[in-house]
């Protein structure tokens, strides 16, 4: 199962070249509980919703794929979790240009922790990127995103492919600089999600995919997720270790090699294997 959010907020589901319209399927979940419990809505009632989002499709007013605005495949995450210096050769790629990737932090995964990016940093491909500070260094990081769908704390690493709700493509778009890494990492906009999010029954490997990025038609970046240092498993077990991980939660899992600035008028084309393509402009 393939779903987004579109335009003005609507549900849709993606089939082949268009999306059919289910917002309807969210018409029994109580939508304004103030204050809101954590964990996104629609990932935490997804299991049940699925019947009624398959059916509704058959009817539901049918948009082609380029016809719509794509917004975060998930609306109301508790938290976005980056794992840092996750692919070998972009630690060396780091290691040799320490003016522009910082200095500051050092040593192994285990040893730097992983981080968060601020929510309303969280923006879907067809918002864009919008630079704050374009005479610095902006970089694009094209990730694997993992989304979770089950609460858990304390998760062993044999379980923890069984809370993710499913993948999307994600940017982890940062300002270079001395500053701490959540303050660069979660300006307005830097956190892209999307275009859908693909159910983790669709992926049978999400340790062998495929990803790359260009920039107006040049490759910057290509790999594939078995290059991971620490796996999914191992990143949603430890990050669970720290905080408890809510429906909707975001892994941001790491970037490979390849990573450089970006500047307005760019456009970002971003692909994963079994997911999706998406390109993002920057402004
Ligand atoms: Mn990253």
């Amino acid at each position: 199962m393939r779903l987004c959010w579109f335009n003005d907020f609507r549900l849709g589901l993606v089939r082949e070249d268009h999306i059919r319209d289910v917002t309807r399927a969210l018409e029994d979940v109580d939508r304004y509980t103030y204050p809101a419990q954590k964990g996104d809505l629609l990932l935490s009632n997804l299991d049940r919703l699925r019947p009624i989002i398959n059916r509704l499709a058959d009817t539901g007013v049918a948009h082609g794929i380029r016809d719509v605005r794509f917004l975060s495949p998930v609306a109301q995450p508790t938290k976005i979790i980056g794992t840092p210096v996750n692919y070998l050769k972009h630690i060396e790629e780091a290691q040799a240009d320490l003016k522009a990737f910082t200095s500051r932090y050092q040593g192994s995964i285990h040893e730097q922790g992983l981080f968060l990016k601020a929510v309303s940093a969280l923006v879907g491909p067809s918002e864009g990127v919008t630079l704050r500070f374009p005479d610095r260094r902006n970089d694009h990081e094209m990730e694997l995103g993992v989304i979770i769908g089950r609460k858990g704390s304390n998760i062993a690493e044999s379980d923890a492919l069984e809370h993710v709700a499913g993948y999307a493509i994600a940017l982890d778009m940062v300002v270079r600089g001395s500053e701490d890494r959540s303050f660069r990492k979660s300006i307005d906009s830097y956190a892209v999600l999307g275009p859908w999010l693909v159910t983790a029954d669709e992926i049978a490997d999400p340790s062998n995919l495929a990803f790359s990025l260009s920039v107006n038609g040049t490759l910057r970046q290509a790999s594939n997720t078995k290059f991971m240092i620490l796996n999914i498993a191992e990143q949603i077990s430890w990050a669970s270790q720290f905080y408890t991980l809510w429906p909707g939660d975001i892994i941001m899992t790491g970037t490979c090699e390849g990573v450089g600035p970006v500047h307005p008028g760019d456009v970002m084309h971003c692909e994963i294997e079994g997911i999706a393509t998406m390109d993002v402009a920057v402004n």
